[in-house]
This record gives structure tokens, sequence and C-alpha cells, in this order.
């Protein structure tokens, strides 16, 4: 399952990235990931599941698109079944490695065109 949340994106836009405001929407966004993770729990699911929280760029001013750091890195984080508590990704990562390693998480055998890895071997 995915759940995609519409911002912080608009609040980057709007009044702009690393404001006091894209925080407050930040903090906002983890309230709900906290109500996800707490009926992921009560559904009895949470052993067998893996937690992916990611974004898809991120921001400067009010844009992005560019070739600054603000605007390239993104967090990635991911929790759960398989995954080694405390670990940290030193190496560069793309987004489409995260496809390859949820592939790999599922046991899957990635398409031969893909050019991802996963992040978890
Ligand atoms: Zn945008």
């Amino acid at each position: 399952m995915a759940v995609i949340f519409d911002e912080p994106d608009h609040v980057g836009h709007e009044i702009g990235h690393d404001t006091p405001a894209y925080y407050t929407k930040l903090h906002e966004l983890d309230g709900y990931i906290g109500q996800i993770l707490q009926a992921v729990k009560e559904a009895g699911i949470w052993d067998d599941t893996v937690i992916i929280i990611t974004a898809d760029h991120g921001g400067i001013e009010n844009g992005h698109g560019g070739k600054t750091m603000m605007e390239m890195e993104t967090p990635f984080i991911i929790a759960g079944k398989g995954i080694q508590k405390g670990q940290v990704i030193t190496n560069s990562m793309m987004q489409f490695d995260i496809a390859s390693t949820i592939a790999d998480l599922l046991g899957l055998q990635q398409p031969q065109v893909w050019i991802g890895r996963s992040v978890i071997r």
C-alpha cells in the first residue's frame, strides 16, 4: 500500500521550503504517519510490515527541480520485517533504488532493464 501526501509541496511553493510553516506542515504529517503506524499495529500486521518514508524531491525557496542539494536530497527511512535496526545508509542512492529495494524485500528478481540496486543488502 502506498500513502502519498500532497504536502508539504504546496507549503513549499506558496510559503517556502525550509520555513517555519514548512516544518509545521511536516509536524502535522508526522502525526498522520503515527496514525498509520497505529492502524498497522491494530490490524495485527505490524510484524509482517515494512514501512518506507521518503519524498520525491526537496526544495529551495519556492521551487524545486534544480541541481542544489536542498532540491535533490530526500529522506529515506525504512523499518520493519527484515530491516536491521539502527543501520545508516552511507552510500548515495537514487529514487529508482527504492523499487529495487521493494523487489528485494518481496523476494522478487528485478527486471533486467532496471538499473536500481537494493539498499538493504
Ligand atoms: Zn512541487
